[in-house]
Order: C-alpha cells, then structure tokens, then sequence
C-alpha cells in the first residue's frame, strides 16, 4: 500500500515561486509529523511551530555542550510510606530563559538524536549521585531514569548503562529503567532482545505511563518487568471516578497475579492514596507525598 503525505499552498495567497513551494513543504512536513497519509492547506501556524522547534535544536546544542542541565528527584515511597527511591527527571537551565522543563525540549531533542547526548548525561551523573547516597548509609535506594525509544535502539546503550554503573561504583540493583509501553510495541523483537540485556546486568525495569500507549498484555508475560507504574491520568480523581477506579484495580490484580509490583503516579490527595492503598498498590509517587526536588531538597528529607 502507498500512502501519501501532501502539502499545498495557493498562489495568489502566495505569489513568489519559491515561497509557494518553500510553504507547501512545510504544510507536507506538518502532515509528516502529525500521522501521514493526509493532506494539508499551509497554514502560518505551521511555519511558527517549526522555527520554534528549530530555535530549541539550535539552542540545544549549547545546552548540551555547557551541560545546562539540573536533575530534579521525585521521592517514591512503598506501602509502608518508606521513601525507597526516587524518579530522576531532568531541566533544563536555560541562562536568560531560566528552568525549562522536559515535555518542552526532550520531544525536540528525540527527533533530532540529541536525546542520546542529554541521556548520556542523566546516565552518567544519576550513577554517582546515588552511589553516594548508597555509600551514606542508604543501601537499599532504588533511583529510576527515564530513556526514550531512540536511546534504546542505539547499539552503544549496554556498554553505556554498564560503564556508568562500573565507572560510578553503583550496585546495578540500586538503578531502575523506566521504559513506556509505546516504546515496547513499536519494535517488539528489539525490544525483547535489548531489555533482557539490561536486565542481565542487574538493574530493575519499569513500565511508565502503563495505559496510554497501544496496550499489548503479550509483552508483560514475555518481557523481564518488575514494576507497573499506572498513568496519573487513571489516578486523578479516581476517588470521583468508578470507571478509572475499575481500570487502577484491575491492573494491580493483573500486576500482582503476573508477579509485577504496581506503582500508581501523580498521587495528589490523600483520598486517591488510601483508596490505592486499600486495593493493595505496592508503591506510590505524586504530589500528594513530593513534587520532584532538588539534589539537596531530596538528600534533606531522605
Ligand atoms: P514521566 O516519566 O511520566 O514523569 C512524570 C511527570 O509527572 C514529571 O513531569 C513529574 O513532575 C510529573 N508529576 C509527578 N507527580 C505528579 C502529580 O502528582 N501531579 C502532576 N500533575 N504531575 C506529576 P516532568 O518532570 O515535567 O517530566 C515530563 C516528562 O519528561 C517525563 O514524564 C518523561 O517522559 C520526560 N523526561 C523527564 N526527564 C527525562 C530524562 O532524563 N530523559 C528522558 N528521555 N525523558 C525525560
Ligand atoms: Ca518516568
Ligand atoms: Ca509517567
């Protein structure tokens, strides 16, 4: 099958040959980027969006090699309301526009492969500062990083998980991975391959944003899981909602009959934790205990 991408622009709206052309492209590109196999009139939107992606590539490069970056730690905490470990989520410090965060640039940075660069770091600097929370005395800390689909397709993944994890001293039971679920469906063989190396060197594996991607249930018995994290958007309100109540539930009895421990994410309230906690959620991250915090925030409530 030949599916088609169009874009058009009208003369005389458009009068000069190169700019007819020049726009029908970037209306090409739009239907490009926003599913395919359509088609679309320019609109000016358009080009404002793409030179707004361009200036943050742009910018990118910078950030990337002065290392403008802040890793914030959001505290995770079990059943008990133990904090166990934390989620690493990066910022961006950007010097005159100040803290940037992740949903502006990393969806930028994947389409032009600087994610892997960004990721290296987040890699690289997570190990040690968590190794040095493990070497004060909190042994069983379990600090998560986030890596996109792009990162773990590259070849060099492995030995970079793995260098990190010599080079920084840290017990690869004391990193987490956090993968979403679109991430195991596009690519299923790979996926299958690279995850059991990850898993062979240690560390745990975590699916994020369980219930918005193209729910498969075949890759939860097939894949080495360990943990479930449940989208906030079936936790919001779910104390309000029986339909988000029945799905959480659900898949925590699902998680728990397959031997894979559920975190439910973007707990606010103190009515969604007791009703989480009451069907026997095994772990918790959201507002309601902490919002994400800096490196000496986080070591003062740890
Ligand atoms: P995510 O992995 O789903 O991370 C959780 C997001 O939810 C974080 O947003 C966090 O601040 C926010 N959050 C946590 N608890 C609550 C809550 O109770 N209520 C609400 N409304 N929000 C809550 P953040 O830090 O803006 O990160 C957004 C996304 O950016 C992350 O979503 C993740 O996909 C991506 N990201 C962040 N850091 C990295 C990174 O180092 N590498 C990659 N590849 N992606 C990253
Ligand atoms: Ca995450
Ligand atoms: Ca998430």
């Amino acid at each position: 099958t030949i599916n088609s991408s169009i874009g058009v622009s009208v003369f005389p709206d458009y009068n000069n040959l190169n700019q007819l052309v020049r726009n029908s492209e970037i209306a090409m590109n739009h239907v490009k980027n926003n599913g395919k196999n359509n088609i679309k009139f320019y609109k000016h939107k358009y080009k404002e969006k793409l030179m707004n992606q361009f200036g943050i590539e742009v910018s990118l490069r910078k950030a990337i090699s002065d290392q403008q970056w802040e890793i914030h730690y959001q505290p995770k905490f079990d059943a008990f309301n133990n904090l166990y470990g934390f989620e690493a989520l990066i910022r961006w410090i950007h010097p005159e526009k100040g803290l940037i965060n992740p949903s502006t640039f990393i969806p930028v940075a994947e389409k032009s492969n600087q994610i892997c660069e960004i990721g290296s770091f987040v890699i690289k600097h997570v190990c040690s500062e968590t190794k040095k929370m493990v070497d004060q005395g909190y042994n069983h800390l379990v600090g998560s990083i986030n890596l996109s689909a792009k990162e773990l397709n590259k070849k060099s993944i492995i030995d970079e998980i793995k260098y990190a994890l010599d080079d920084s001293g840290l017990n690869p039971s004391n990193l987490e991975i956090e993968l979403t679920e679109r991430m195991m469906i596009n690519d299923g063989k790979l996926s299958l391959e690279i995850l059991n190396k990850i898993k062979e060197l240690g560390v745990f594996l975590s699916i994020d944003d369980f219930g918005t991607g193209y729910s498969s249930f075949n890759y939860l018995k097939n894949l080495p899981i360990d943990t479930i994290k449940i989208d906030k958007s079936f936790i919001t309100g779910i104390d309000k909602d029986d339909g988000k109540f029945k799905i959480a539930k659900g898949i925590i009895d699902m998680g728990h009959d397959l031997n894979i421990n559920v975190l439910a994410e973007g707990v606010e309230t103190q009515k969604e934790f007791d009703l989480l906690g009451s069907h026997a959620c095994d772990k918790f991250q959201g507002f309601f205990f902490s919002k994400p915090l800096s490196l000496n925030q986080f070591k003062e409530i740890l």
